[in-house]
């Protein structure tokens, strides 16, 4: 059984404290059909330090671990999922830069990101290719003490109001190595780079996404983090503190759905009876229950191993993340059943945490992926006849 510290249960208590105040139902709502991110909001999460607690203190963070950061991610998550993730996202990929960049970067971009000046994207997949990266195309080339950077990226998140982009871009000069990759930063102001709205979507609507296309733009040798040809082993890296979040994230929104459906269910009579008091009902409540607290725990497990430091998570961590994922589109769409027609409409909130489960579960590495991870760690070696 996985036992929270007492520190872990305050936290827990004052994020859920915060969201109670400050996430209401009729602004996201309002929010979400106009496709705004909430600044204001994202303001004062920052100041009262519920967002980025697994930073370094020296940049501004919490100084904490994972398990603290979902804590509050789920939190945030069960009593709105597209403010939620909005918050929660809102710094999308800076851990590349926390934990590969250099001094002098990190000094320049995370205190803004921090203090929720800037936002920050991840710059990945590409067009009609997706996540295949030995068919990515964008390209980094040194020139002159400089990258110039050349290729288009696609469905980026933050995109349009981006401080800095993380960017996987080839090494022009290592085409022949085994991760012929390299991960830059380049500042959105930079010349060359134009981010072009993807428009609406089905989730995700307090966050722009974007195509981004770079356009012989010239970044200084020091915005390389990590090392050259070290840019997939180091997003790879990146994508299993990712995905914990990732899973907190869809623990969050089914946990949220629930708590609506239950609600529902123990006031809404039909047949003279209490909607909660059919054995129909009670069974599909305890399947999602237990749905749920399976996928928290194993976040929470994942999580707690990463903070001790274990590297070798890429599998547990596409594990809890796929599961979770899962358990939040299942749960959320029994919850619109049980809520009726009534779920259906966005007055009930679980539609909107249903279109935004989607989106957590598509992003990233769909499921397929995530599978092909999991069954490489279990295989292992297959010997040649
Ligand atoms: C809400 C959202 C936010 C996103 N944010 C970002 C972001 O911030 N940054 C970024 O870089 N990208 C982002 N993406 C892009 C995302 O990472 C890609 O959509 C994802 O990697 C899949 O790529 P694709 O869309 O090209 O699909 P494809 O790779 O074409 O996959 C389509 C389907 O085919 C399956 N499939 C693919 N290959 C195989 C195979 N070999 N075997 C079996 N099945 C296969 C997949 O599982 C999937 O179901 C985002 C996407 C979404 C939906």
């Amino acid at each position: 059984m996985f036992e929270l510290s007492k520190s872990q249960k305050g936290i827990q208590k004052a994020a859920l404290e915060f969201v109670k105040g400050e996430l209401d139902k009729d602004l996201s709502f309002k929010m979400e059909k106009e496709g705004k991110f909430p600044e204001e909001i994202l303001r004062k999460a920052a100041e009262l330090g519920f967002l980025w607690v697994h930073f370094d203190e020296t940049y501004l963070g919490g100084g904490m671990g994972q398990v603290e950061n979902c804590l509050i991610t789920e939190t945030f998550c069960r009593k709105d999922a597209t403010m939620g993730k909005a918050l929660s996202l809102a710094g999308y990929a800076s851990e590349c830069l926390l934990r590969f960049g250099n001094d002098g970067l990190k000094e320049l971009y995370l205190p803004r990101l921090l203090e929720g000046e800037i936002f920050s994207a991840g710059c990945f997949s590409e067009p009609g290719i997706g996540l295949n990266f030995l068919s990515h195309k964008t390209v980094s080339i040194r020139k002159e003490g400089r990258w110039v950077i050349n290729g288009v990226k696609n469905n980026v998140m933050n995109a349009m109001d981006a401080g800095f982009y993380i960017v996987l871009c080839r090494d022009g000069d290592q085409e022949t190595s085994e991760d012929p990759f390299n991960m830059i930063l380049v500042d959105a102001q930079s010349h060359g780079v134009s981010p072009r709205d993807s428009g609406r979507k089905i989730g995700n609507n307090m966050i722009s996404t974007a195509q981004v296309a770079f356009n012989n733009v010239s970044v200084p040798e020091t915005c390389l983090l990590g090392k050259p040809g070290k840019g997939l082993e180091q997003l790879r890296l990146f994508f299993i503190e990712s995905h914990i979040a990732s899973a907190a994230q869809a623990v969050g929104i089914a946990q949220g759905a629930f708590d609506r459906a239950l609600d529902h269910v123990k006031q809404r009579e039909q047949f003279g009876k209490k909607l909660a008091r059919f054995q129909v009902t009670r069974n599909k409540l305890a399947d999602m229950a237990t749905r749920i607290e399976m996928s928290r725990l194993m976040t929470y497990t994942v999580a707690a191993r990463f903070d001790k430091g274990d590297k070798k998570l890429a599998h547990i961590a596409a594990m809890a993340k796929m599961n979770a994922c899962e358990t939040a589109t299942a749960v959320c769409d029994e919850a619109i059943q049980l809520l009726g027609g009534y779920g259906y409409m966005g007055e009930s909130e679980v539609e909107r945490f249903y279109r935004d489960a989607k989106a957590t579960a598509l992003f990233e590495l769909p499921e397929s992926y995530q599978k092909e991870i999991i069954a490489s760690e279990i295989i292992g070696k297959i010997r040649a006849n």
